[in-house]
């Protein structure tokens, strides 16, 4: 009993994680009410000789027991069941045995001997209720009663929380053999273990992967009321046996069941969301694995290498680069730096910064922090200045491998991509690309570049230089040319 209740727990626990993932489906957590309180109950699936069954009224657990209705035993044991209404008494006929039970009571007989049972097995009356005016009592029956009355072995597999009963045969095999099995279904033609469902990528697609051990025939229908498709893999057995639910949501899914639909089928059942009545799946059948892809099924982020781009932003601390009070070069370089750190960043690209306060740092510093972090690109910020205050425009460095002692990729065309973009978004005036030997894009090995955004010496540039909307348009440029230079090169 204790296994039993800590299935309960472990099914209310996985019910509540994935409940969002369910809420819409219909049979998984209903009210019951029973010895004068309604409790919300877990529905369990019941495997009665390896068939999963479902009854009308479904089988649910409460406290530490497992409650099937009354027609379980009719349906599903090969027994007939007489009911009294006035005594509350049911009379089962099975096996040449005949029993009755009550409700509300311990005394059971079993061909007119009588037995007291256990309290937690004595048969109940129970008010399904299933929301408004639609409400159904019925007798139910702990399914350990039933077994044990009937003559099943029960068993629960305590990792998947499904109830499984099987009828014990004797030797002599005169034991009922009146089930609902179909008798050319046995364990000997078995030849497909199905072993876990996964959510993966598949071609750059979400899909739900079915890892299993072989090639069997695979029959889909779909089903409706609620719309769902069912892939039946014949002579097939499910790791554990038993009944899995999973939260796996792609496209037109809502989830995944898997079962031991019977003694040799196994069913996985694609849940399909409200509103959709033709959803596609494309199969993809392979001797390990099943692979179904929902023709929605979101493309994957293509997974691009990771790119490391070093941020340079120039001078810092004591510092201050260029300056045309109260505007100081270092502050406009650190804001523009951050801004584009955060673009960048966003775009999924690994971003270095040589600072990201205001601190000074040695230029030879600058270029080994971008070596050593195996940068795919520089990019140092900088703000111009001129004795003649008129001078504006932006203009973009860069050193050739041939006056740079480590350099191994040329710079220029990430230099002109840059500017170029850069023109276009800001609409400064183009001041154009040229070579320099500046220490950061001299004693950087990757391509880099020195970027003058603006001359501060010029009041009207410095005064767009240093506001948020004009930033922002450096900002995109820079990430237009950087993305058009990573997709030229195929970094
Ligand atoms: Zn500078």
């Amino acid at each position: 009993m204790k296994k039993w209740k800590a299935c309960l727990f472990l099914l209310l626990v996985f019910m509540f994680i994935s409940s969002s993932a369910f809420a819409a489906s219909s049979t998984e957590y209903i009210k019951v009410r029973m010895n004068g309180s309604t409790s919300s109950v877990m529905t369990v699936p019941v495997i009665v000789n390896g068939k999963l069954v479902n009854t009308n009224d479904p089988s649910f657990i409460l406290g530490s027991t497992t409650y099937v209705p009354m027609s379980f035993i009719s349906d599903h044991c090969g027994g007939t069941v007489e009911w009294n209404e006035s005594t509350k008494t049911a009379t089962i006929k099975v096996d040449n045995k005949e029993i009755k039970i009550t409700v509300d009571s311990s005394n059971v007989y079993v061909n007119n001997n009588k037995q007291v049972i256990d309290s937690k097995l004595v048969p109940k009356m129970a008010t399904y209720d299933y929301g408004s005016s639609n409400a159904r009592v019925r007798t139910v029956v702990p399914l350990r009663l039933i077994a044990q009355l009937l003559g099943y072995d029960i068993s629960f597999d305590e990792a998947k929380c499904t109830p499984v009963i099987n009828k014990v045969t004797n030797n002599n095999g005169n034991s009922g053999n009146n089930q609902s099995d179909n008798p050319n279904n046995n364990q000997s033609n078995i030849v497909n273990t199905v072993k876990e469902i996964k959510k993966e990528t598949v071609n750059g697609r979400e899909a739900i992967v079915i890892y299993k051990t072989n090639n069997v025939e695979i029959n889909q229908q779909k089903l409706t009321g609620p719309v769902r498709l069912v892939f039946d893999l014949k002579a097939s057995v499910l790791t554990g046996g038993g009944y899995y639910q999973y939260a796996i949501s792609i496209g037109a899914v809502k989830g995944v069941r898997v079962s031991q639909f019977t003694s040799d089928v196994v069913r996985v059942v694609l849940d399909i969301k409200d509103g959709i009545n033709n959803p596609e799946v494309e199969v993809i059948n392979y001797k390990d694995k099943l692979i179904l892809i929902p023709k929605d099924a979101p493309k994957e982020t293509p997974q691009k290498p990771s790119i490391i781009i070093s941020i340079d932003a120039g001078h810092g601390g004591y510092d201050p680069g260029a300056t045309n009070n109260p505007y100081k070069e270092k502050d406009i370089n650190l804001q523009v730096a951050l801004k584009l750190n955060n673009a960048l960043k966003k775009l999924g690209y690994d971003i270095i910064m040589t600072r990201d306060s205001d601190v000074f740092v040695e230029l030879n510093d600058r270029a080994n922090i971008a070596n050593n972090n195996n940068s795919n690109i520089f990019i140092s910020l900088h703000c111009n200045s001129f004795t003649d205050s008129s001078a504006h425009g932006l203009e973009v460095y860069y050193c050739p491998p041939e006056k740079s002692p480590v350099k191994e990729e040329d710079s220029k065309p990430l230099a002109q991509m840059v500017y170029d973009e850069l023109i276009k978004s800001t609409g400064a005036k183009a001041r154009g690309v040229k070579e320099a030997t500046f220490v950061v894009i001299k004693n950087t090995k990757m391509p880099a570049i020195l970027i003058e955004m603006g001359f501060i010496s010029n009041n009207e540039e410095a005064n767009k230089l240093i506001t948020d909307s004009y930033q922002n348009k450096i900002v995109e440029g820079i990430i237009n040319g950087v993305q058009k230079y990573f997709n030229t090169y195929n970094k």
